[in-house]
């Protein structure tokens, strides 16, 4: 082995070490954090409507598969970020909220 690839190695583990360390030390942090969190951001994602083509007429025998449209969706999603120690949480759940308003007949 050459000194550079040595010394590349070496610079390689080094940095390994440094970012596991790193890792570990912010989960400590983060674990311990009493959260701010910021405003919550819509991030939903939008995913156009597609088709899946299917098995050319006479192939596949009775495998064959038909084509098939998938209609676009849209997958709401929110995320939140700690003003603190900046854990960045997103989420797909919904919170249900029923009100009640008086009614008059
Ligand atoms: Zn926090």
């Amino acid at each position: 082995m050459n000194d550079r690839i040595a010394e590349l190695t070496r610079t390689i583990d080094d940095s390994d070490t440094k970012l596991k360390r790193a890792r570990e030390e912010l989960s400590r942090i983060r674990s311990s954090c009493l959260h701010q969190w910021g405003p919550v951001r819509d991030c939903s994602e939008y995913k156009p409507a597609y088709d899946i083509p299917g098995d050319p007429p006479g192939t596949m025998g009775v495998d064959w598969r038909p084509g098939c449209h998938v209609p676009a969706q849209t997958i709401e999603k929110w995320q939140r970020t700690c003003r603190l120690c900046g854990l960045t949480e997103t989420t797909t759940e919904t919170n249900q909220q029923v009100t009640h308003t008086p009614r008059f007949r």
